[in-house]
């Protein structure tokens, strides 16, 4: 074993020059390349800068800034209880369930993403926008049942539902739209949205076969704004968001 961590801490010496590399971190690399041998350097660094090592809501960071439009919110950061955006603005009617808000650029770019989609014969509609921190801890446990042991139902119930403080829905930056079914992924606007959101500067957050990195199942119909430069770049990495957060945006927040 000592061998071995010696092989791997002279292996890391190479990844130094990486922007993201923190050299605070090598026990936690190195730990973490023991359980994940198949994952190059580049992944394990980057997974444990996200805070994969440890386990969801354990180790949490208060966000500093939250208006910034390239936040990052994960089940390892959290907003305050307080923090609601201060530019929501309803989306219109026609593409609204109700009177659902987000925030002014997200607003902008979801109408015109819309009525592009409305061009090309489909129909768009928000189904769930902003959500307060109060109204996040209702949804987190609004299938609780006394009788079952609290940590049993947050295990399940962590993997769909984000814990108050911690859904990007409170940034007023992430839309849900049409359908909170899995099946979405395979309807006409389900597609349309995937191959063209980027255009309008939204990203699929929640990608299948990245649950392991995001925390999340699949949600083919939950769509985050990030302005259309970012959406692009993010879109040409193949990166989750939160692993593109951590290697190019992190120390600019
Ligand atoms: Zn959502």
């Amino acid at each position: 074993m000592e061998e071995r961590i010696i092989g791997l801490s002279e292996e890391l010496l190479e990844y130094r020059y990486l922007t993201y590399y923190d050299k605070t971190k090598e026990n936690r690399y190195i730990n973490y390349k023991l359980q994940h041998s198949e994952l190059s350097w580049e992944d394990i660094i980057t997974r444990v800068e996200i805070g994969l090592d440890y386990t969801y809501y354990c180790e949490v960071e208060s966000i500093s800034f939250p208006d910034i439009f390239f936040v990052l919110v994960n089940k390892y950061r959290q907003l305050s209880r307080e923090y609601i955006p201060g530019d929501l603005e309803v989306i219109a009617p026609e593409y609204n369930s109700s009177t659902l808000m987000l925030r002014h650029s997200a607003r902008i770019a979801f109408e015109e993403m819309c009525q592009a989609a409305v061009r090309e014969g489909y129909i768009l509609k928000a189904i769930s926008t902003f959500r307060s921190f109060l109204y996040q801890n209702q949804v987190y446990y609004k299938n609780w049942l006394e009788e079952q042991p609290l940590e049993q139902y947050q295990a399940e119930r962590d993997r769909v539902s984000a814990r108050a403080g911690h859904s990007e829905h409170q940034t007023g930056l992430a839309v849900d739209i049409n359908d909170l079914e899995q099946t979405f992924e395979y309807t006409p606007e389900g597609i349309w949205l995937r191959e063209h959101c980027y255009e309008y500067g939204f990203i699929l957050r929640y990608p299948k076969g990245k649950e392991d990195i995001t925390g999340y199942d699949y949600e083919p119909w939950h769509f985050r704004y990030l302005g259309k430069e970012m959406a692009y770049q993010l879109q040409d990495s193949g990166m989750t968001y939160d692993e593109y957060y951590v290697r190019n945006l992190r120390n600019a927040d």
